[in-house]
């Protein structure tokens, strides 16, 4: 009898480390499809930026799902937020709210002793207080449950003076964390490789401010602005294109694209986490 136990102890000892081991190789992915049905971002005729990432980012969804070395998560779906979602706002709606305000108190200290120098960002639309506390629940939900990565999914747009004309900035950028920002190496890394992928059939954004096509910000919620995303939680923010554009206007190219984009970015997902790719 009691050697069964020894017996039964020492397969322990050996089998949890090792599901240990194999449960911690899952990648953990977070998709955030940018906006929501009530503040739907840009909008193009009646082509609303929110059911655009959406619809990208179902895509990418359904890629990295048939992965089993990905654990993917995504903010939202055709329903609205998905369960996870509605209930930790539901639950949790204090907590974010002072995670936000410590985070915001904090980074006022390190401004202010100078441990963060504040740069001068690309300009953004301000989000409504609502938003901010959605995007910086995210991230709390992203550092709780020790996400490896969190992707937003998002189309461009800038001010002009009218709104049905085909603005004259084009292309794709990628936003990263700020080189003092902690998760910045790991995000620009995985920004990088879904850069070149993208970079294989579309152009990088000819708006001034987002040259290169790779662009640092501080201020972005989404990238962990305020110090709200640990250090293992990789952040990027794409602007897949301008809301616009004509590869986005009619249902079949627009299809198409969402389809292309899609396997470019989880092709990029994949390079940078298993080096040698899909
Ligand atoms: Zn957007």
């Amino acid at each position: 009898m009691k050697k069964i136990l020894l017996i039964i102890l020492f397969l322990g000892f050996i089998l949890i480390p090792i599901f240990f081991v194999y449960a911690q190789e899952t990648i953990k992915i977070l998709l955030v499809p940018g906006h929501d049905d009530e503040v739907w971002g840009a909008q193009y005729g009646n082509m609303k930026e929110a059911d655009m990432t959406l619809a990208l980012a179902t895509k990418i969804y359904n890629l990295l799902k048939k992965d089993e070395k990905f654990e993917v998560y995504i903010t939202r779906s055709s329903e609205g937020y998905t369960k996870e979602f509605a209930d930790y706002f539901a639950d949790r709606q204090a907590d974010v709210v002072s995670f936000k305000e410590n985070a915001k108190k904090e980074m006022q200290s390190k401004v202010d002793n100078g441990s963060f120098i504040q740069k001068t960002n690309p300009p953004h639309n301000r989000v409504s207080e609502d938003m901010a506390i959605r995007l910086y629940g995210f991230n709390k939900w992203a550092n709780e449950n020790k996400m490896d990565a969190v992707i937003h999914i998002h189309f461009n747009d800038y001010p002009r003076p009218k709104k049905w004309t085909i603005g004259k900035y084009r292309g794709f950028v990628i936003y990263i964390p700020e080189g003092q920002m902690v998760n910045w190496m790991g995000s620009g890394q995985l920004a990088a490789n879904i850069f070149i992928q993208l970079n294989k059939k579309y152009a990088t954004s000819n708006y001034e401010k987002e040259l290169g096509g790779l662009t640092p910000d501080q201020t972005l919620i989404a990238l962990g602005s305020n110090g709200t995303l640990n250090a293992g939680a990789r952040s990027v923010l794409v602007e897949y294109g301008y809301i616009y554009e004509k590869k986005f206007r009619t249902k079949n190219t627009r299809e198409q694209t969402y389809k292309n984009m899609a396997q470019l970015t989880v092709t990029g997902v994949k390079k940078y986490f298993f080096k040698n790719g899909p």
